[in-house]
This record gives C-alpha cells, structure tokens and sequence, in this order.
C-alpha cells in the first residue's frame, strides 16, 4: 500500500525522478484503498479513484482543496465520514511522509472499516449478553437448588414419625399425605423445568377433548385448599348457572388454573380474600382469579410472563418458586386460543389474573370432593413454639415434638411468634432464620428485651452452620443453633433436658 523506498519519488538516489513519480502514481492509482497526497500546507495534491469513491467527490474536486483533517507522519486514525444521507463510513487512515513533485508531502491510506465496526460491536454486545445470561444461571440454579432443597425436611420428619408411629393409622396417612404432597411439589418443579423447555421447542402436546369449565375450576380449587386454610383466606366462587364447555386438554388447563390459585395464596397476607369468577362473554368464557394481596408494579404487570422473572426475590418475600409457573401459563392458554393477561392497580393493591378461552357447546356438572379428616392433637409436658414460614416444615416437625410428649403451637411469621410468645408462654421456642417481615434475628432481639420471654430457650434452625452463622445467632440471644435438616435425635434430647443441670435453659424452667 505504501511505497517501496526504491519506487518512492522521495529516493533521492532515483536516476530520474519523472519515471518514478509516474511509477509510483501507478503504483497508489490502482491501490483498493484510499490514496491522498497531501502537502505540508493542507492541500490535496492526488487523489485515487478508490479515495474519490470513498469520500463521494471527483478528483478534480478534490484536489487543491484544503484535507480538512489534522494528519500526522507514522500515526493511524480513525475517522468517523458523515454523509448527507445519515451514513457514516469509518475510515481508518494510516500517514507516512513522501515527496511529490519534488516537495515534501504526506501520504494518506484510507480504508473503510464500518463492516469491521458493526461487528465488532455486535461482538460486543453477544459478550454483554453472554454475561449477563451467565448471571442468570448462576441466580436459577441458586434458586432452583434451594427449591429442591425446601421439599426435603417435612419428608424426612414424616418418616420419622411413621418409624415413631406406624401402628396409629390415622397419623400414618397424614404423614403419607404429607411425602405425597412434596414429592408431588418436587415433581412439578421439574415438570415445569422440563414443560418450559418442551414449549420453548414447540414439543408441546395437547390433548384435546370436551371439557366443563365450571368442574376444572372446582377440581384446582380443591387443590390448593389447604394452602388456603394454612393462610386462613377467604375463598369466594362464582360460577355461571349455565353449563360451560370448552375444547381443552383438562390436565394442562388446571395447571393454569392450579398456578394461578397457588400465587393468589402465595402473594397474599394471611387472611385475604381470594375471588374466582367464571363468566360467559360472548363466545368466550372468562376466568379471573382475583386477591387483595401484595399487588404488582405497573411496569411488571406484563414482565411476569417472561420466563425466570419475579418481582422480588429477597428472602423476605420469597415464596418459593422458580418464576416459571406464569410463562407456562400463558403459554398453555394461547395454545388453547385463548389469552392471559394480569391486573393491578400497584403494589399492595390485589392482583387480577384473567383467562379467557373459546366456548365449545354442551356442559358438565361437577361433584365437589370432602375435605381432608382434622389432625388428631395429643398432650404435652414442655411448651413449645415452632416458627417457620415453610408450612409443611412446621407442621411435620410439630407433630413430632408433639409424639414426643410435649405441648406445641406453631407461628409463620415473627409478629405471629412474638404475639404466641405473649399468650402460649413457651418453655422452647424453635425459630426460622429467614422469615418474612421480620427475620428470626430481630423476633430473637425482641424476645430477649421482653420481660416475661426473657428466659426463653431460644434455638435457632437455618441452613447455613458457618462459624460466623453461630456467632450471629449467639449474639442475637440464641441459645442453640441447629442446622436444617435438624437432627431429630438431636432435638429430642435437648428437649427431654432443658432446665435440668448440663441442660439448656434457665433452673427455673417450667414443666
Ligand atoms: P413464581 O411464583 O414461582 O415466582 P410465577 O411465574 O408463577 O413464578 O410468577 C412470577 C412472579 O409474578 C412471582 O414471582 C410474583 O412476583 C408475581 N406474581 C404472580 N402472581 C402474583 C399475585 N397473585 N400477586 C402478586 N404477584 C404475583
């Protein structure tokens, strides 16, 4: 591209310098990139036909002219080109020194770089976004480990109760409901994992048949009743008179359903109100399933369908989840033809979620199946309270403490600890790091400030059991630590001795 010393005009031991200026303009003429001689002054002196294209001017407008960009012998630059049409070339320009016409002059290569640019910042961007999806992962399976993890307590305690137990049938089948219930949990979490990527693929199927809107409702209902009792919300139903039929395949459309119950339970405060309503509208039937819970930002009414998204991941309003559940949702009923969209008017003011799917013609009617049979409650010596937001954790391991022979109630949250403290005055209290509101550090601080909880045996349960975890609790006011899943055998025996000598707790224990 640049000239060899011996073909160069600036060679003073050139025999002739008209022939070797002329080969030297040969030379550079038919060069693929831009050529300029350029003099000491500014002036353009040459210009090749690639440079006269580049820059969009005929020579003889070029030449003469002043080269109105600083340029400097040895350096390389680049330079942005704007063009009347909005397009801006980059060009990048390398400088060496020549002579011409016997002066002393500069020679600048000019070769167009844009192709170059754009990808080099789509590179870039791939990169940021490789970055950030890496980021993501590494949040999932965080978040998905912890998932699998939750289900695992309330098993094992169940199947320790069954060993404690297993000649009282009554409890033998609440315990089998119990594994029943988290596996069944463990397994929608990988179904969900597995539908998300089966969807993504389009290896979805559907099987189509005639269903009742109105009995697919019922039967999801039926299945989050627990859940809505264990949060004590109000549940209100209304269906239409009218039998409705619509053409579904019923196991996906109550996974719809089932996953819109279960975050109007999840996403509401204890005691709330849940409305779901079918209607006929014109050829469509809508659903809406409606709370007066913790609402949903403006701007995150139509984010929540993206796959992996949730509002708020602190450990405090976390409540299980993997963020799949809503794009599944939507997904489904689109496949059904129908669509899903979520409502609010803001954060702490409810959540609607309406489906609205095609009407087929004829109905069925539906039979509600019973409730479950209650818990059978046995007597106690030691009191103790149990505060977990994880429900089937507390529930599970107040049974045992209870087999044990002690007396136990259980709080979910630490306003509910602190006010069961008040009135149940427990020997014992078993209390969950993270909780929502207000974690087990602040109920541990409160508890110790209050006068009648100050001798409490407080003992910590959480999943972390680091050196530094201890002595946070410690200097909380635990008097016990204890990593989850708790050491049954463990428990038991701190339990049997508290407040006697090597026990835990004040002498003055009450029994
Ligand atoms: P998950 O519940 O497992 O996080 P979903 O896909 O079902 O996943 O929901 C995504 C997010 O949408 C939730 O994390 C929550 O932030 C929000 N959300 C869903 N349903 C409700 C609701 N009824 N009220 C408030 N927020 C909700």
């Amino acid at each position: 591209m640049t000239p060899e010393p011996s073909q160069s005009p600036a060679n003073p031991q050139s025999p002739s310098p008209g022939a070797s200026e002329a080969r030297f303009r040969k030379l550079i003429e038919s060069n693929a990139d831009g050529m300029l001689v350029v003099r000491s002054d500014g002036t353009i002196r040459y210009a090749n036909p690639a440079a006269t294209s580049l820059l969009n001017r005929s020579a003889t407008e070029l030449v003469g002219r002043f080269f109105g960009i600083p340029i400097l012998a040895g350096e390389t630059t680049e330079i942005d080109l704007p063009f009347r049409d909005g397009k801006v070339v980059v060009v990048e320009m390398r400088v060496v020194e020549t002579e011409w016409e016997g002066e002393p002059a500069l020679l600048a290569s000019l070769r167009d770089i844009s192709d170059r640019k754009i990808l080099e910042e789509e590179l870039r961007q791939k990169i940021a976004e490789l970055a950030v999806a890496d980021q993501r992962k590494d949040e999932f399976l965080a978040m998905l480990s912890h998932e699998l993890r939750n289900p695992l307590a309330p098993i094992l305690n169940a199947v320790h109760i069954m060993r404690l137990r297993g000649d009282d049938q009554v409890l033998r089948e609440r315990m089998r409901d119990i594994v029943e219930q988290q596996v069944r949990c463990m397994a929608r979490l990988v179904d969900d994992l597995l539908d998300v990527s089966r969807i993504t693929r389009g290896k979805i199927q559907l099987r189509l048949e005639p269903v009742s809107a109105t009995a697919l409702i019922q039967r999801s209902i039926e299945t989050v009743r627990t859940q809505l009792a264990a949060k004590s919300h109000e549940l209100h139903v209304t269906l239409p008179d009218e039998p409705v039929r619509i053409w579904a395949d019923p196991v996906r459309l109550e996974q719809v359903m089932n996953n819109l119950l279960n975050n109007a339970v999840k996403y509401t405060d204890k005691g709330g109100r849940i409305d779901v309503a079918a209607e006929v509208d014109g050829d469509d039937v809508t659903i809406r399933v409606k709370d007066d819970g913790i609402g949903i930002d403006r701007e995150m009414q139509e984010a929540i369908f993206g796959l992996f998204t949730q509002v708020d991941h602190s450990l405090a309003r976390s409540q299980g989840g993997l963020g799949i559940g809503l794009t599944l949702a939507r997904n489904l009923v689109q496949m059904h033809h129908g669509s899903l969209v979520a409502r609010s008017d803001g954060p702490g003011r409810g959540s609607e979620f309406v489906v609205r799917l095609p009407i087929s013609k004829e109905a069925i009617k539906a039979d509600v199946p019973p409730p479950p049979p209650p818990l059978p409650t046995p007597g106690a010596s030691r009191r103790v309270l149990v505060v977990d937001d994880n429900l089937p954790s507390a529930d599970s391991l107040s049974l045992i403490i209870k087999l044990w022979g002690h007396e136990c109630r259980v709080a979910h949250a630490g306003p509910d600890a602190l006010e069961e403290a008040a009135v149940f005055r427990p020997d014992v209290i078993l209390l969950d790091i993270g909780l929502p509101g207000m974690d087990g550090y602040q109920v541990a601080q409160e508890l110790r400030g209050r006068p009648g909880s100050a001798e409490v045996v407080l003992i910590a349960m959480t999943g972390y059991g680091r050196e530094e975890d201890r002595r946070r609790t410690r200097e909380a006011g635990f008097d016990q630590h204890l990593v989850k899943p708790l050491d049954l055998d463990d428990l038991e025996r701190l339990l049997a001795h508290i407040g006697e000598p090597g026990g835990l707790g004040h002498p003055s224990i009450r029994s």
